[in-house]
């Protein structure tokens, strides 16, 4: 991608990642795969909704700056997934409120209660807690960067990735949506799941539409395999990590308290 349009397209979309409240202070990173080896990222300890295009950040694969700015101290966890994922150009990560729940409550979004998310972003798994910025964080997401576009860290935040920058953003933003209509629909008394012959027809539309590929079949999620729908590709996720079949309860209190939080959110 040109590097002109590049910068100009992370400074919107760190924008719109601020004024949506998925960052706040110099919370997240966003960077674009400029080619075989040049990456330009957002820049270390900076707000998103106050960068230009002058502040980002130009690095090699190994994350060496090539231009007089530093990135974000978060790059590595971009790298991973550019190396692990050619197919992928474009990383957002930030710390949007309702996904981050999950994250902190130890749950993923793994349910399949909203079929339009089934078809165009999967589950989204939950990675073991990393020190940001350090190799754990790398390490704890290797096992599921390869079979899906969006993952929760423990006691962090959200990233999503894609094709280019909006694929990106859409999915993150996608991950929030699903994890606030989860809350909210805990609070109406649970979700109702999805039959398993639905999910089965939505992995086939989501397919033939080129919305996912098969490799998405082997995702860290319970429904999938319920429904016996599992491909050639031989996978194993550290099991702890996924918190499928896992209960949340809230007193009276919380609940009302979590219904002024989202009402005032949103
Ligand atoms: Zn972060």
């Amino acid at each position: 991608m040109d590097e002109g349009a590049a910068r100009k397209l992370i400074v919107e979309v760190g924008n719109l990642l601020y004024e949506r409240s998925y960052v706040v202070s110099s919370d997240g990173n966003v960077s674009i795969r400029l080619s075989e080896d040049r990456v330009l990222a957002t820049p270390t300890m900076m707000c998103k909704g106050r960068m230009t295009e002058e502040d980002l950040a130009v690095t090699d694969m190994d994350g060496k700056p090539v231009t007089d700015r530093r990135a974000s101290s978060e790059l590595a966890m971009h790298l991973l997934i550019y190396k692990m994922r050619p197919d992928i150009k474009a990383v957002c990560h930030a710390h949007p409120p309702h996904g981050t729940a999950f994250a902190v409550a130890g749950l993923a979004i793994d349910k399949p209660i909203l079929s339009e998310v089934i078809l165009t972003l999967g589950c989204v798994p939950l990675t073991d807690y990393g020190t940001p910025s350090t190799d754990e964080l790398t390490e704890s997401m290797k096992p599921y960067v390869a079979h899906h576009n969006a993952l929760l860290m423990a006691n962090h935040g959200a990233v999503a990735y894609g094709e280019d920058l909006w694929q990106a953003f859409d999915r993150l933003e996608t991950l929030e949506h699903t994890a606030k209509i989860a809350i909210l629909a805990k609070a109406l008394g649970g979700a109702n799941d999805l039959p398993q012959d639905a999910i089965e027809k939505l992995v086939k539309i989501r397919e033939k539409a080129g919305y996912l590929k098969e490799s998405a079949r082997c995702q860290a999620c319970g429904y999938l395999h319920e429904a016996g729908i599992t491909c050639d590709l031989n996978v194993t996720y550290p099991s702890a990590a996924t918190a499928n079949g896992k209960k949340i309860s809230f007193t009276r209190e919380e609940l009302i308290e979590l219904l002024s939080q989202a009402a005032r959110l949103s």
